[in-house]
């Protein structure tokens, strides 16, 4: 019963009606009781203190007074007919002015005079006067739940207002709604919580938030209303943690043996960095503990992750099973196939190549050698992960320079065999830690923090149209020397004509300003085919040109430690992720690397502050750090998607430390008590299911 008020449909709420009913829905998501609840206001409207009249004199405030309408007259003609009332308290006097409802108004004033009046004073005239204002009836006692004095402000839009749903209604029809429901709304924490943590009660968070008694309780109910939302979700992904790890057995990689031993003592032609030791040490540990493993690889650009999945795919291998390796791109794929053939050559280990592209032909032929367990390693694309792809022991995935790479999709991998593959997935550039313990809030987490030996760090510069000659100057020099130069023009979508253009614009100033023979340009795009985006690169990686154009098909991963200067066009265009991305496909050498931002004279306070941060950085912390400043959650990164990130109240840089509170506390929790089935957990464990079961993705797995 209480369960089914909040579900009604919106429109039967009285005031709302199939129409606006309708509209709640495509304006705002929002379908029953429940969800009008759960739609805060964004801002309150002080309504607390009355003024007198003689302090009003100050414009731009919404004030209210509370006297007594002396007279009024009705003026003017057509759209300059109005009421003009006189209003006044002991300490002076205003107009009230109204072009609209002036009938009604009319008919209320010959009821009574007493009011209270609501709204912003402002000089016309001479005059001060308030247009359109609210009138409050001081003697009605209504029975109502909440308090008037602070005035709730919701977002709205143009369609929702034109449709009668502008901030007014809404905020009367939240009354309406408080009203039926205040004696309906479900605790969700335990008492012991509540009294140990002193959080406002749950029903009276939802009415504070709403309708506030005074400031204090509006920000206790927003504290109560934050942590909801933050330590729910992390119940939930630690429950989903849980019951994986609990359900799911995983493969036991017990030995290193003579892949992992041949290759690291035989053909690693550097020394590991303590991170990427310290790393691979973690995850041995978490792929010999006999559960499945689920893992966040993040680093840097450039920190080395490649190779540290390489050596634990070694490991694989060495306890008898396959791996795969997936890239977002085709030419991120290509480049670790032909990178990890290279290095593997003189070993006993077979490396396959699978994407979208392959031929039927030799994906039968792949196909096969697969299920009987003849190849070793298989890299590719997306193409990896689909269901026809059947290996004979896939033992470990590794997921490369992925943020989207969600619940879902790991989900799906689990298909795969009887026992799971441990998956690793690893993080283009870094995430700040809340986005990491939320987005990937059902993973562990390994961080390699230090960039190799000998890295010299790359100097950025923000140039101008006026700086173009010295760019080209400083691009010769560095191709006389033995560089390649990489210029990136940005895309927004790989179909749009005018950016293709762009790039080929680009590419003829480019040839004539850099002639062949010395200077071969290659270019790049997502039109290609992948064979003759793969022909570019290959050309490049050879040297064969010295330049190559492109779009951001070589944002992510792209290694060719021989090119030390990132030109990026339009950079102003581009996220700062991205930009950090990019920049990092130089440095990778032992010389020292460039990467120049090009930009047009004005920019946003945005783009300013982005290409800043590049020129002041170059910490991928630091940078994933502001750029979740500048961008706020929801968009960052591609995580939009993903749904867990769709707080109403919270927010992920602000409430930062209630993440890390409710994260703890939610571990405590289910370490505890993993069930949620002790003596006061029962609440808790109500709401659990509800949001699991709400919530698609987690549904799923649940
Ligand atoms: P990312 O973490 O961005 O994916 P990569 O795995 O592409 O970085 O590595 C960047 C470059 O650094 C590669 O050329 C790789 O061979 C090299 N590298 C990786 N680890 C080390 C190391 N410990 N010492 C020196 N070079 C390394
Ligand atoms: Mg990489």
């Amino acid at each position: 019963m209480q369960v089914n008020l909040l579900d009604t449909p919106v429109e039967f709420l009285k005031g709302v009606g199939p129409k606006k009913g309708e509209l709640f829905k495509k304006e705002f998501n929002i379908s029953t009781y429940d969800d009008l609840l759960h739609y805060y206001p964004y801002r309150h409207v002080d309504k607390s203190k009355i003024y007198k009249i003689s302090e009003s004199r100050v414009e731009g405030a919404f004030i209210q007074f509370r006297g007594r309408v002396q007279s009024y007259e009705i003026v003017g003609q057509q759209r300059a007919r109005r009421l003009v009332a006189q209003f006044a308290d002991e300490t002076g006097s205003i107009e009230l002015v109204w072009f609209n409802s002036i009938k009604w108004i009319e008919d209320l004033l010959k009821e009574r005079r007493e009011f209270i009046v609501f709204g912003k004073p402002a000089l016309f005239n001479r005059h001060w006067s308030i247009t359109h204002p609210e009138l409050i009836d001081p003697y009605t006692q209504q029975e109502l739940p909440v308090s008037l004095h602070f005035q709730p402000l919701y977002n709205t839009s143009e369609k929702a207002k034109k449709g009668g749903l502008d901030s007014k209604t809404i905020s009367k029809l939240m009354i309406m709604l408080l009203t039926q429901i205040k004696d309906v709304i479900p605790e969700t924490l335990s008492d012991d919580l509540l009294a140990k943590l002193k959080l406002l009660p749950r029903k009276e968070a939802l009415l504070q938030i709403h309708y506030p008694t005074n400031i204090e309780l509006l920000n206790k109910a927003t504290v109560r209303l934050k942590f909801d939302e933050l330590f729910f979700t992390q119940l939930c992904l630690l429950k989903m943690k849980l019951i994986t790890s609990q359900r799911v057995k995983g493969h036991v990689f017990s030995t290193v043996g003579d892949a992992f031993n041949a290759f690291y003592n035989n053909h690693l032609s550097f020394e590991l960095t303590n991170a990427q030791k310290r790393v691979i040490k973690e995850i041995r540990a978490d792929m010999g503990s006999g559960r499945q493993m689920n893992r966040l690889l993040q680093g840097d650009v450039g920190s080395g992750k490649t190779i540290t999945a390489l050596l634990l795919m070694l490991i694989a291998i060495d306890n008898g099973y396959q791996s795969c390796l997936m890239a977002p791109t085709e030419i991120l794929a290509q480049q670790h196939y032909d990178n990890i053939k290279k290095q593997l050559a003189d070993m006993d280990v077979r490396v396959e190549f699978l994407s979208g592209s392959t031929k039927p032909a030799k994906r039968k032929e792949l196909q096969e050698a697969l299920q009987n367990g003849e190849i070793n390693i298989l890299i590719g694309t997306h193409a990896l992960i689909e269901r026809k792809v059947v290996f004979q022991n896939l033992g470990f995935v590794v997921i490369d320079e992925q943020h989207r790479f969600g619940v879902e999709q790991r989900a799906k991998l689990w298909e795969k065999n009887a026992i799971p593959p441990h998956v690793l997935v690893m993080t283009a550039t870094p995430i700040p830690r809340t986005m990491a313990m939320t987005v990937y809030g059902d993973l562990d987490i390994s961080v390699i923090n230090e960039l190799p030996k000998g890295r010299k760090p790359i100097t950025t510069s923000h140039l101008f149209e006026k700086d173009r000659l010295r760019l080209f100057g400083f691009m010769k020099n560095q191709i006389d020397a033995g560089r390649q130069v990489f210029v990136v023009y940005p895309l927004i979508e790989e179909s749009e004509k005018s950016d293709l253009f762009a790039l080929m614009a680009g590419y003829d100033v480019m040839a004539e300003r850099f002639p062949l023979p010395q200077y071969a340009i290659g270019i790049v795009h997502g039109k290609m085919k992948p064979e003759e985006k793969d022909y570019e690169m290959q050309r490049f990686i050879r040297k064969e040109t010295r330049i190559l154009l492109s779009t951001t098909v070589i944002e992510v991963g792209i290694d060719v430690p021989n090119a030390t200067v990132m030109v990026i066009e339009n950079a102003e265009r581009f996220g700062l992720s991205q930009l950090h991305q990019l920049r990092g496909r130089v440095g990778r050498g032992g010389e020292q690397s460039y990467c120049l931002m090009m930009s047009s004279n004005k920019l946003t306070s945005d783009s300013k502050q982005r290409l800043t941060a590049m020129v002041n950085t170059n910490d991928g912390f630091e940078i994933a750090n502001i750029d979740l400043r500048l961008r706020g959650p929801g968009d960052f990164q591609g995580t939009r998607q993903s749904g867990m990130l769709d707080f109403k109240i919270a927010d992920l840089i602000r409430d930062e430390k209630i993440v890390v509170f409710t994260r703890d506390l939610a571990k405590q929790l289910i370490e505890d008590d993993p069930n949620l089935q002790k003596e006061g957990n029962q609440r808790m464990a109500r709401r659990l299911v509800q949001l699991m079961h709400r919530d698609q993705n987690l549904g799923m797995i649940s």
